[in-house]
């Protein structure tokens, strides 16, 4: 039988502060195991937790920025539950006054990941609320590894409505819900650091059908390329399943990327009663509805208004733009550059071309580029004024990653200017007439094509450094 996919994804995110959700600890990630700790992100009886307030403002961010409505009254509520990653034996969550809830996300219109056409649409986003990270679990062959570095840092939960449709469909989703985190500032999202995880739910029901089928819950993707394959994968599994008149259960299930395949964890009689009630040792939170507004006053711009922007003022294409705001750090590191280049346009096909193929060469990520965007404007500059071509400045740009100087200091160093004197570049001219007869015999026979692979042996023997407009034209006069 033909089935409709149904999709809801909860997705969490840590959110970035300077301390921890309920103490002055540093919410730092690569430390030391268990050297970012105190009595109370190690749940030690009888301590106080007192809430951060960057975190509480940055969640009510995140609902602003997905349409979501604020609560004006709020709690955090224990999440009762048995297990090593949480010694105090409860997780501090909200339940039924989360901050936020009834927002709105829009993905497409556009090419989804594979390779299909998405139209517009609008995914629901059911609720976001803040909890506590738990420590972080390592199985070894006979022992297990428990770091509270990460207990008790800030959580920021954002669960959608069953509204998606497609594998496609979940993962612009995930994109563009990351795209805001970013630009809210609120979270790095930096999935190899656990920074962004995702639990996808997903059902299968019979076209035309209106009730949904039985959920299967997908824990802790850490991917958005596995969460699409996931998706895939169980569409064909739950399909098999409902074919042969098999009843599903809900169920919780695995994903194991390797093998391409999602394996049973638990089932819906093993889940558990999480008796949530209202932490005693948190007072609720509240906001005026003129606090909210300010809120949403101060606002950062969001990537589709950038996007608008990035094209109107320094008259990039779409696909530019698309491309640059893709990542703010790209788009501020962009913007900043753009600020002392002379052609905004040239600096967006550098940027895209040549400044990410040298950080991915290199595996570097765009926070952490050595070359500053002044310098990078710097050496736009240097071409622009012809000082050097494209080519060396490419060259010029490599060296700038490995050496850390500024574009001039290379161009002087290693002598790159280009050679503009004409006595000079009529020189490079002779040279290449003298060691290519043939070539020069075939253009004067008649054959203009050959011009070009003379221009290409005069830049040779200039090592690259002859203007080549130059050399064209002495070339041309000289044949
Ligand atoms: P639970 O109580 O099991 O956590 P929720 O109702 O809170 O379930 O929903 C959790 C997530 O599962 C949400 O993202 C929601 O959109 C999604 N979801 C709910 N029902 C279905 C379904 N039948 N198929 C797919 N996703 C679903
Ligand atoms: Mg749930
Ligand atoms: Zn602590």
């Amino acid at each position: 039988m033909q089935y409709e996919v149904v999709i809801g994804l909860e997705v969490h995110v840590q959110v970035r502060t300077e301390s921890k959700m309920f103490c002055s600890c540093p919410n730092r990630f690569g430390a030391e195991p268990n050297t970012l700790v105190c009595p109370v992100c190690m749940g030690y009886p009888g301590v106080l937790p007192v809430p951060n307030g960057e975190a509480i403002h940055k969640a009510v961010r995140a609902g602003l920025m997905t349409d979501c409505r604020i609560a004006t009254f709020s709690k955090f509520d224990r999440k009762s539950y048995f297990y090593p990653d949480m010694p105090k034996n409860y997780q501090i969550s909200q339940y039924d006054l989360p901050f936020c809830e009834h927002g709105k996300l829009s993905v497409g219109p556009g090419k989804g990941f594979s390779g299909n056409d998405m139209p517009e649409k609008i995914i629901g986003i059911t609720r976001i609320h803040l909890e506590e990270d738990v420590a972080k679990l390592t199985h070894h062959a006979k022992a297990s590894g428990v770091d509270y570095n990460r207990a008790g840092v800030p959580l920021l939960e954002t669960v959608s409505e069953p509204d998606m449709r497609s594998a496609d469909e979940a993962y612009a989703y995930l994109t563009k819900l990351k795209e805001i985190m970013q630009y809210g500032e609120i979270s790095d999202c930096d999935m190899e650091k656990g920074q962004m995880r995702c639990d996808v739910n997903i059902s299968l029901r019979p076209f035309g059908q209106e009730k949904f089928g039985t959920k299967i819950e997908l824990k802790n993707l850490n991917s958005f390329r596995a969460v699409h394959r996931a998706i895939e994968f169980e569409i064909v599994r739950q399909a098999e399943l409902l074919d042969r008149g098999v009843v599903l259960h809900q169920e919780t299930r695995g994903w194991n990327d390797d093998a391409g395949e999602s394996y049973l964890m638990r089932t819906k009689e093993e889940a558990h009663d999480y008796r949530y009630f209202p932490d005693p040792d948190l007072m609720p939170v509240t906001f005026t509805e003129t606090e909210i507004e300010a809120m949403r006053q101060a606002l950062p711009e969001l990537p589709a208004a950038r996007r608008d922007r990035l094209v109107r003022e320094f008259n990039l294409t779409e696909y530019d733009a698309e491309v640059l705001t893709k990542d703010k750090v790209l788009a501020d590191y962009f913007e900043t550059a753009a600020g002392d280049a002379p052609d905004g346009k040239l600096l967006a096909n550098w940027i895209q071309s040549e400044l990410l193929r040298e950080l991915s060469a290199r595996g570097i990520a765009v926070a952490e580029c050595p070359v500053s965007p002044e310098a990078f404007a710097q050496l736009m500059t240097l071409i622009g004024k012809n000082v050097i071509n494209g080519k060396i400045g490419k060259d010029v740009l490599g060296f700038m990653f490995e050496e850390k100087k500024s574009p001039s200091d290379i161009i002087k160093e290693k002598n790159l200017a280009q050679v503009t004197d004409t006595g000079a570049v009529e020189a490079f001219v002779d040279q290449a007439i003298a060691a290519n007869p043939a070539q020069v015999e075939q253009y004067r026979a008649g054959n203009p094509k050959v011009l070009q692979y003379l221009i290409g042996q005069v830049m040779k023997c200039s090592r690259g450094k002859a203007n080549p407009q130059l050399v064209g034209e002495l070339l041309k006069k000289k044949l």
